[in-house]
């Protein structure tokens, strides 16, 4: 039983100067539960509306419809699913049959739908629509009629109580549409089946009752059979009650008063007792929900799937060759040197690395590298990521600024100018580093220490070899004994530093020294030229290997570079400044000033000297008695990179002061200047680091293998890693920018794929909605198809991504090898990075399966009629 009351549909005018369509009108009818109702009116009068309505296919504004008991107005969509699935089957104008599934699975689907997949019900029913012979047909092969009955096969095969139908035989020939009327007809006998129809001729025949609208309301309400009208009817003799009208006392009085008072009918106590209060809204049928028949769904989706497949395969190729791409500039952007060098020390024999200190300017990174061009450069970062690495080999931080005196700086020039002085101290010359380590290194080195002077567990200092020593004493022109060196602060050469010196220890660096004399000597006195064996690659190399080997200061602090930091914030800051401008002349000086902050009053810029200083740098000689004389003095000191290439200079720093007055002064500094000027004098060159290889132990084993330039080793690799990591840096924002486009041309496709394979597939989610399809079971048939795509893509993306990397990287080395002539051995630079690749890839899965689901999930708040009529 179906109650209408007070119904209005409006369709807003979706522009100005339209007006409403009120589609349904305010009306009100009801229908009983058999027979055969036909709405008929004018194109555009309400009747697909009103049809669709009372299959929920559509919604609308006013009024309630009530049917069974069930009020539609406050049904939601899983119960509009139940009632589609169970209660109604549709039979449309167009038959809506799913291309892809053959007649049989069409009709099916009604069945699968409440959990049936009973073929034998199916050949039946197609039977009765004369379509026996078509089981194993498709709807293209099929003719329009043929077509419209595997519909009505497919309405009726659930054996629904109601049947709605919009101009069933609209398209259909004469035939047809009476084979479909007579079985629509036979139906009628015990179910609702309303018909929306203008085909009058039609309705006259086979209609209970005409329903006729216009404009939106009922003009005509015919009841031709009136055992199928909701109301007692008077035909002559006849009362014609209709089928299942339960009646209550005013029916009994209505007829009654019909009857002439004859014999008048009289409800038994029972059922009137029982109806008295009878309202049809009461009668309730509970809507059921049903299953999906098991392995239909895959069926479903499978077929939709072979549709699909050319498609598919396109996608996941497109998509994984994006991924692939990604990859490469994830890869590239995660190239760390360090890592790589890391690597390459691991599969090495190198047990000792050492990290040492690098002029750097901020700012000023080109020319910084330029002289540092061969080294790996380190920042702090790198520097704890090789501590915190688990290489296995030891690492030491060598601090690189030698140990040396102002005396010392001009050794290396003057030594070849004095060959009066022993041989020995031609090789002695400073210091070559200073190397942060323990005992057990040292005494891996020297064998059993040995201290000749001091105490090597004094933790301030730096422990000295008896060969540096040596070297200061002949060079120095203040000590002249062990015991002066010793507890005493040294200037670094480039002034920088300050060591505090607390032990010298025994090397046996003489008996090495005693060999390469002796030969020396016989090579000097027979070419009767010493400078020229002096000036010799073999004499070169011998002096290296010597440093390599004693000249190397060490220190037992495990954070000596903090320390010497540290005296810094003592006040001294030690600077070299290379050259003095006086009066407009640049003079090269080859020293270092360093600066010591001072209480006495002083004005902006200006300094006291130290007479030591002074009179060396000016070539005077002002005594403790004539400090008076000295005349104020302006100059300007000057900074360079690399004081002792005089022809390539380049400027780092100038600083101009003002020398009051001088002092005598022990301290070693050369100037004293005002507290708030201590930072004009400040080194404006930062320190970081460089990497070397270096097996300290066998300095003299790698000099036969490497080539030693500068006291590193030049790997070839090295020098490489540190091209790629300058470049990668350099790309870095660019890289970001391209992964990005990447990442989102890829995402965008995947999106606008998957919404496009939807908006396609709409004519089949509303012919399964429309059917009462559950939104699972609908979202199951296109999750199945995502999986595939989804596994498509990992596969292919997986494989494209390792070819597609292995290549790149052949191709970068290669390319490294001829443009920059620098020779890779065993590297990688970009490499498959599973984790990266298995975070792609997750996320390339999740993209896939929402933007196919979250259009689906769209669609269930969609009626099937908006659909249905979207495709259209
Ligand atoms: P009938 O089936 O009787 O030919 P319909 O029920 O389809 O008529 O339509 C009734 C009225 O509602 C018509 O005026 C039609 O233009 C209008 N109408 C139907 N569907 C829509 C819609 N989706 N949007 C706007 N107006 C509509
Ligand atoms: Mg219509």
């Amino acid at each position: 039983m179906i109650k209408v009351e007070n119904l209005s549909k409006i369709y807003k005018a979706k522009s100005i100067g339209q007006v409403d369509n009120h589609a349904i009108n305010d009306i009100t009818f009801s229908l009983p539960d058999k027979g055969m109702v036909f709405i008929v009116g004018k194109s555009g009068s309400g009747k697909s509306t009103l049809l669709n309505i009372l299959g929920c296919l559509d919604d609308f504004d006013s009024g309630s419809v009530i049917v069974d008991g069930n009020d539609l107005s406050k049904m939601n969509h899983s119960d509009f699913n139940k009632y589609r699935s169970g209660y109604v089957s549709f039979i449309f104008q167009d038959h809506f049959l799913i291309d892809e599934l053959k007649v049989k699975d069409n009709v099916a689907l009604s069945l699968n739908i409440i959990n049936n997949n009973d073929m034998d019900k199916v050949k039946e029913t197609l039977e009765k629509v004369d379509l026996a012979d078509k089981f194993e047909s498709f709807p293209l092969e099929l003719s329009g009629g043929e077509r419209q009955r595997v519909a009505v096969a497919r309405a009726i095969i659930k054996d629904p109580k109601l049947i709605l139908c919009d101009e069933p035989t609209g398209n259909l020939d004469d035939k047809t549409t009476k084979l479909v009327f007579d079985l629509l007809k036979e139906l009628s006998k015990d179910k609702l089946v309303v018909v929306v129809s203008h085909d009058m001729e039609s309705a006259r025949i086979y209609a209970d009752r005409i329903i006729e609208l216009f404009g939106g309301k009922i003009i005509k309400d015919e009841t031709k059979n009136p055992a199928y009208s909701d109301k007692i009817a008077f035909d002559g003799n006849n009362i014609i009650i209709p089928y299942d009208k339960p009646l209550n006392n005013d029916d009994i009085l209505t007829i009654n008063s019909n009857l002439n008072n004859k014999s008048l009918i009289k409800l038994g106590e029972k059922q009137y007792k029982e109806y008295k209060n009878y309202n049809y809204n009461d009668r309730d049928i509970k809507l059921e929900k049903s299953r999906f028949y098991k392995g239909r769904i895959k069926h479903i989706a499978k077929i939709f799937i072979k549709r699909r497949f050319r498609k598919m395969i396109i996608i996941s190729s497109i998509v994984s060759l994006i991924i692939a791409c990604f990859s490469i500039f994830l890869s590239l952007l995660s190239f760390n040197g360090n890592s790589e060098i890391l690597n390459k020390l691991k599969n090495s024999d190198q047990s000792e690395v050492m990290i040492r200190n690098n002029c750097y300017v901020e700012g000023d990174e080109e020319t910084s590298l330029k002289y540092q061009s061969k080294l790996y450069s380190l920042l702090d970062d790198d520097i704890d990521y090789f501590y915190n690495s688990n290489y296995e080999g030891n690492i030491y931080k060598i601090y690189n600024y030698s140990l040396g005196y102002t005396g010392s700086i001009g050794m290396r020039n003057e030594t070849f100018a004095r060959p009066e002085v022993n041989l020995i101290n031609y090789y002695a010359k400073e210091s070559y580093g200073t190397l942060c380590c323990d005992k057990t290194y040292l005494e891996k080195k020297f064998g059993p220490i040995k201290v000749i002077k001091g105490d090597i567990n004094d933790p301030k200092g730096i422990i000295i070899t008896d060969y540096l020593a040596d070297s200061l004493i002949t060079h120095n022109l203040y000590r002249s004994s062990y015991d002066e060196i010793v507890g005493r602060y040294y200037i670094s050469n480039v002034g920088y530093d300050y060591f505090y010196v607390s032990a010298i220890i025994e090397t046996d660096y003489k008996e090495h020294f005693s060999e390469i004399k002796e030969k020396f000597d016989t090579l000097g006195k027979k070419n009767g030229d010493l400078r020229k064996v002096l000036t010799s690659d073999e004499f070169d190399k011998f002096a290296k290997e010597i440093e390599m080997k004693y000249g190397l200061a060490y220190s037992f602090s495990t954070d000596f570079l903090t320390d010497i930091m540290d005296i810094e914030s003592t006040g001294y800051v030690p600077i070299r400044y290379s050259h003095i401008e006086l009066d407009g002349t640049d003079y090269y000086i080859g020293q270092n000033a360093s600066f010591c902050k001072t209480s006495t009053s002083l004005n902006h810029n200006e300094v006291i000297g130290n007479m030591r200083y002074i009179n060396q740098i000016f070539g005077t000689d002002y005594t403790a008695d004539t400090l008076d004389t000295f005349e104020p003095v302006t100059i300007k000191l000057k900074k360079y990179y690399d004081y002792s290439l005089k022809e390539s200079q380049t400027l780092l720093d100038e600083v101009e002061l003002k020398i009051v007055s001088i002092i005598n002064s022990n301290s070693s500094h050369d100037f004293f200047c005002r507290e708030d000027d201590y930072i004009l004098f400040k080194n404006s060159a930062y320190i970081n680091y460089g990497l070397m290889f270096d097996d300290i132990s066998g300095a003299c084993k790698l000099l036969e293998n490497k080539e030693v330039n500068n006291f590193y080793i030049e790997d070839s690799n090295v020098k490489a890693i540190k091209l790629i990591a300058k470049y990668v840096s350099i790309f870095r924002k660019l890289s970001v920018l391209l992964s990005a486009i990447l990442a989102i041309t890829g995402l965008m496709y995947l999106i606008f794929y998957e919404v496009s394979n939807i908006s396609q597939m709409k004519k089949e989610i509303g012919i399964l909605k429309a059917c009462g399809t559950a939104q699972r079971t609908i979202s199951r048939i296109f999750i199945l198809q995502q999986i595939i795509v989804s596994v498509m893509v990992v596969i292919i993306s997986t494989l494209l991504s390792y070819l597609l990397i292995e290549t790149a990287n052949s191709l970068m080395i290669s390319s490294i090898d001829k443009y920059a002539n620098v020779f890779i051995n065993d590297l990688t630079i970009i490499k498959f990075i599973p984790l990266n690749t298995i975070y792609i890839l997750i996320t390339t899965v999740i993209i896939i399966m929402a933007s196919c689901l979250i259009p689906i999930l769209l669609l269930v708040k969609v009626k099937p009629m908006n659909i249905i009529k979207a495709k259209e």
